[in-house]
């Protein structure tokens, strides 16, 4: 394996944005190892077209894995991660056979908090008007990114029991806050919608009852949108925004939230978009390595039926090569993706017939014909 050069100042090493990438595939359990290759085909559809070279290595990461030799995250994983690729294609990890689904917060968790990727970027896209449970709503009006912090608050793993076990029990997690981590995350919404043209910023949080840790965001908050006065700027409760989401999703471009928030209404605004099986997610570090995914898990009710929709994972493989430079790439796959759903083209999930490898070919062919 050549080695990618370490890069200390976070800046980004040279060949990115230009020649070739080097992408970890891990299709982890369930319908993952069912969506994963079908993008990894159009990913080489894309490469074959643009001229540029991409090159994949799969990893066997999951719960077969953790059953049989006891391991999930192998030792030297992340650094090797971190060290020898540009991005990382993630499928979907749970397994029944595991309940605790400790593989997969070994693995998930353990690349998001190691690899500090402090961004989880949601994009929330409705690609198809029939698609939104909202009545009267069309493209033009639900199109905005949501910014969950990553890699703090609630999940970072401090609390515990007293008593456990006994009817005096007591059960406590704590909401872990740095000044550092709340400052990147409100920055770089931001920045991302200065970058793109986008004209509103809205953090939202739940200042009014979380007295210490949310009045630290709002004082951030206060001091970062000072430095962006052509963006406008504006705060809602956690409460009013998954209200205002529904009402009329047209007023966001961007919402940027603590990690638990970031979760709920990112998975709010996915069924405004469509639904699981649509929706992508990023997991980033500027700079970084960093790791894409669809949003959806592992779905065991349906995994092995081939009839996953791997629009979620080719919608985060678009991701990825935005991040990686290849913009026009990326674009190629959404547009594909929105031709599917114009044709029909879909899984029985969207109402359709067809099967995950037959639209995986249907999309590798679109992006040669585009
Ligand atoms: P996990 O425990 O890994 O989170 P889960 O089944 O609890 O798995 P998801 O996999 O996120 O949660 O999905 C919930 C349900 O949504 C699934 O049971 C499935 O019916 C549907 N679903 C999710 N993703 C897809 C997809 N890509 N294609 C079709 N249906 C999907």
């Amino acid at each position: 394996m050549t080695t990618k050069p370490m890069n200390p100042s976070g800046k980004l090493p040279l060949r990115w944005g230009g020649e070739a990438a080097r992408i970890a595939v891990i299709p982890g359990d369930g319908i993952g190892k069912e969506v994963t290759p079908e993008s990894v085909k159009v990913l080489r559809a894309v490469a074959a077209r643009a001229k540029r070279p991409l090159e994949f290595v799969e990893f066997d990461w999951g719960a077969d894995k953790y059953l049989k030799e006891g391991l999930s995250l192998p030792a030297g994983a992340v650094e090797m991660l971190r060290d020898e690729f540009d991005a990382i294609l993630f499928g979907a990890l749970g397994d029944p056979r595991v309940p605790s689904n400790q593989h997969a917060a070994d693995i998930l968790l353990g690349l998001r908090f190691k690899l500090d990727l402090y961004v989880n970027a949601r994009p929330v896209e409705l690609l198809h008007e029939r698609l939104t449970p909202l009545r009267d709503r069309t493209e033009n009006d639900i199109r905005f990114m949501v910014f969950r912090e990553n890699t703090e608050g609630l999940y970072v793993g401090v609390g515990g029991f007293f008593k456990k076990g006994t009817a005096d029990e007591i059960a406590m997690q704590e909401d872990v806050n740095s000044r550092k981590g709340v400052e990147r995350i409100i920055r770089y919404a931001y920045d991302y919608a200065r970058q793109n043209g986008l004209k509103r910023v809205c953090m939202s949080d739940k200042s009014n009852a979380m007295t210490f840790a949310h009045d630290l965001w709002q004082r951030v908050f206060k001091e970062v949108r000072q430095e962006y006065p052509k963006i406008e700027s504006r705060h809602l409760y956690i409460d009013t925004l998954a209200m205002e989401m529904v009402r009329d999703p047209s007023q966001f471009d961007v919402i940027v939230t603590c990690n638990l928030f970031g979760d709920i209404v990112s998975d709010l605004g996915a069924q405004l978009a469509g639904g699981l099986g649509l929706a992508p997610s990023g997991n980033i570090h500027p700079g970084r390595t960093s790791l894409f995914e669809p949003v959806h898990g592992s779905a065991p009710n349906i995994a092995g039926k081939r009839i996953a929709n791997p629009f979620g994972s080719v919608l985060a493989s678009a991701m990825m090569l935005d991040f990686l430079g290849w913009k026009e790439e990326g674009q190629v796959l959404r547009e594909g993706v929105k031709a599917a759903l114009r044709e029909s083209f879909v899984t029985p999930d969207l109402g359709g017939v067809k099967q995950t490898v037959e639209v995986g070919d249907w999309l590798a062919s679109y992006v040669e014909r585009a």
